[in-house]
């Protein structure tokens, strides 16, 4: 399955509420959220759909699935990881997600987007513990220290995100020093330290059909 090329606005409009897939636009008054939050196509706004529990269900996944930008194929094997471990799913599953390495670069502001996170990562701007990883699906595991690279510390794209992203806040078990563009995983992420609303155990539901 290819990755969604598509305008990702109209995921949003999809799922009714901001996945914040496109950085600094998603805090405007551009936001296709802001100004006309409906479903896609060209009747969205006027359908009236009967919402079954499998619909509900679908949905939560999705909406969790392309906040992370991931493939299905990727997100079902989080899943699986996430039920092997000790816990409840839903929120083993949370937590894994929020420890891609992907993910911490974007929370961490040096990215405004999980998508331009991705790409830093890719490309080898990124650092942990002094070594290069450029898989945005690494683990992070608390202790391990996430930083730009020496070369990349000039990068403006990288400071004026890092600027911006001051008024977004960085969550609890992480800190930065945005001076040297160093962050540290002090903890594993708690299920309050999730922001975005998600009903995760309708997506251990949805899997356990
Ligand atoms: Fe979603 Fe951002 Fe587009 Fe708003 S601007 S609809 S939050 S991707």
């Amino acid at each position: 399955m290819a990755r969604y090329r598509g305008p990702v606005c109209r995921l949003c409009r999809r799922e009714g509420m901001k996945l914040f897939l496109k950085g600094e636009r998603c805090y405007k008054e551009k936001c296709a959220i802001e100004k006309r939050n409906a479903p896609p196509g060209q009747h969205g706004g006027a359908r009236r759909r009967k919402v079954r529990a499998y619909g509900l269900q679908l949905r939560e996944k999705q909406k969790l699935r392309r906040i992370y930008g991931l493939l299905e194929g990727q997100f079902r094997r989080t899943f699986d990881v996430a039920q092997r471990r000790k816990g409840v799913t839903g929120e083993n599953l949370l937590q894994l997600l929020e420890l891609r390495l992907d993910n911490v670069v974007y929370s961490l502001g040096f990215a405004t987007s999980r998508t331009q996170a991705r790409q830093l990562v890719r490309h080898g701007h990124i650092r942990i513990d002094g070594r290069r990883v450029d898989i945005p699906s690494f683990r992070v595991r608390a202790g391990m220290e996430v930083a730009v690279c020496e070369k990349s510390k000039k990068c403006v794209q990288i400071r004026e995100a890092t600027e911006f992203a001051q008024g977004r806040g960085v969550p609890g078990w992480l800190e930065i020093d945005t001076e040297s563009l160093q962050g540290k995983v002090l903890e594993l992420p708690a299920r309050d330290e999730i922001r975005f609303p998600i009903q995760e155990q309708l997506i251990v539901e949805l899997y356990s059909r």
